[in-house]
């Protein structure tokens, strides 16, 4: 055996698949792949004597043994390929995506060595998906044909279709959330991407529907109409993906304001810039590592409309840090590459912040003559059950800003301070606490409140009851100590 026409088809400084070698074992696995190449097809692939013996299946293998389908033979693959998934680029042999479909181990039913000479192979494939006895029959040259053999797996193709789930396996999820840290990690188990400042958006796709749901469970989809549609024409049975919808600046920084102004003037200017796969096809991806998922995704993406990008990452977190401090960008996420998809807030995911910047319940606001409606809006968090004060923003917030909130605020006036503990205010304007605010600082003071703070907008996709201090990894070893 040898794979002398695999290497040469391939430039292996220009593709990303495996060079290999030729590995004797004593498995006998099989895989097969969906190659989405100039043409569509599956390949078949089953271990034998060091190579990976090879039969492109356009339509691929049927468990239905009254059709027939042509595989052709082609050139032996190393072993290493019997797990590889991705995209080969443009103008390389096999250009397009990569992605299995099933695996598992097989069994020869007659001697492999005198099958391979008469053309006639029989396996049993013990698959995730696939299973039973199949036949490989040698036509002429390299054309064979694949046919399901009689057996308890066998099935009328019409009736198995009927049967395929590829359904949503859930329609609901709690959202992965990032550690504040301070500190940037290292080592080789770490993966950052930049942190976009936008909407987090989850959307679920099926069968021409989709919907865009926020963090608190909003339906955005009728508001994010462009993307929704672009998420509709990706042809998939079904997929979670969860992302962060943003505008971007004249400088390609992703901007909350102009995110705003584009929801508000309804110009579908924005973009959907996803990170993650949860589900895909029926197949709930939550317990995969995140880098199989994230493989998974960008094979989904690839040829998708503009307006969905892949989030793209690197494998050192100082360097994509100072990357956004560079281009003053908000900061990084940097991700453990094995972690699943959990839900909630771990230390799996930790956020690294060029600025402080985070939201806070609107606790009520101060008036400073008798003819202005605001003057500062008054903040807190929870913690459990207790509301706590950190103090005012003024700054940032323009005449219409507060006419806006003012004409808000008079529906959920309310008689007495939320507060646990009374803030150190001469006067002020207590509200139900209902709004959420985005506020950058410099830093917190020694008491605990907020430094230079200034007004961003208000987080309708925020729930006031989520909202505590993000206290960073950092601030916490310290306070340890
Ligand atoms: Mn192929």
């Amino acid at each position: 055996m040898s794979l002398k026409e695999y290497k040469e088809k391939r430039n292996f400084k220009a593709t990303n698949e495996p060079e290999g070698s030729v590995k004797k074992s004593k498995t006998s696995r099989f895989v097969i792949q969906y190659h989405q190449a100039r043409a569509k097809h599956y390949d078949f692939r089953l271990e034998y004597d060091g190579v990976l013996l090879s039969w492109a299946v356009p339509k691929g293998l049927s468990i239905d043994p009254k059709e027939k389908r042509l595989a052709v033979h082609v050139e032996d693959h190393p072993i290493d390929y019997i797990n590889f998934e991705g995209i080969i680029p443009k103008g390389n042999y096999g250009a397009g995506t990569v992605e299995v479909f099933d695996k598992g181990s097989y069994t020869p039913l007659k001697d492999m060595k005198k099958a391979l000479k008469t053309g006639h192979i029989k396996v049993f494939l013990d698959g995730e998906k696939l299973k039973g006895g199949w036949s490989l029959v040698k036509i002429e040259d390299d054309n064979w044909l694949a046919i399901k053999m009689e057996d308890e797996f066998a099935e009328e193709a019409d009736k198995a279709s009927k049967k395929r789930n590829s359904k949503l396996p859930f329609t609901k999820c709690k959202l992965s959330l990032a550690t504040l840290s301070q500190k940037v990690p290292k080592g080789k188990e770490w993966i950052s991407e930049i942190k976009y400042d936008g909407y987090r958006i989850i959307s679920y796709v099926e069968n021409g529907k989709a919907q865009m749901l926020s963090r608190n469970d909003k339906d955005y989809t009728n508001k994010f109409k462009s993307i929704a549609s672009a998420l509709k024409e990706i042809e998939q049975d079904s997929f979670v993906v969860d992302g962060e919808v943003v505008a971007f600046d004249e400088k390609g920084r992703s901007d909350f304001g102009l995110l705003q102004t584009s929801i508000k003037k309804n110009n579908g200017d924005f973009y959907y810039v996803i990170f993650d796969l949860l589900a895909l096809n029926g197949e709930d991806l939550r317990k995969r590592p995140l880098l199989d998922r994230k493989k998974k995704l960008e094979i989904l993406l690839h040829k998708s409309s503009e307006r969905l990008m892949y989030s793209l990452h690197v494998d050192n977190a100082e360097e994509c840090f100072e990357f956004a401090k560079k281009n003053n960008l908000e900061g990084i996420v940097a991700k453990k590459s094995d972690s699943f998809y959990t839900g909630g807030r771990s230390e799996d995911w930790l956020k690294i912040k060029n600025v402080c910047r985070q939201e806070f319940v609107i606790a009520g606001y101060t008036t400073s003559s008798k003819n202005e409606l605001i003057s500062a809006l008054i903040l807190g968090y929870y913690d459990g059950e207790k509301l706590k004060y950190i103090g005012k923003v003024g700054t940032g917030l323009n005449e219409k800003d507060k006419a806006d909130l003012h004409e808000k605020f008079s529906k959920i006036t309310a008689k007495t301070c939320p507060f646990d503990g009374k803030p150190p205010l001469k006067s002020a304007v207590w509200l139900k606490p209902s709004y959420v605010a985005e506020v950058k600082f410099t830093e917190l003071t020694k008491i605990g409140q907020l430094r230079q703070p200034s007004f961003v907008g208000l987080r309708a996709d925020k729930n006031a009851k989520d909202v505590t201090l993000e206290v960073s990894r950092g601030n916490r070893d310290n306070e340890s100590k």
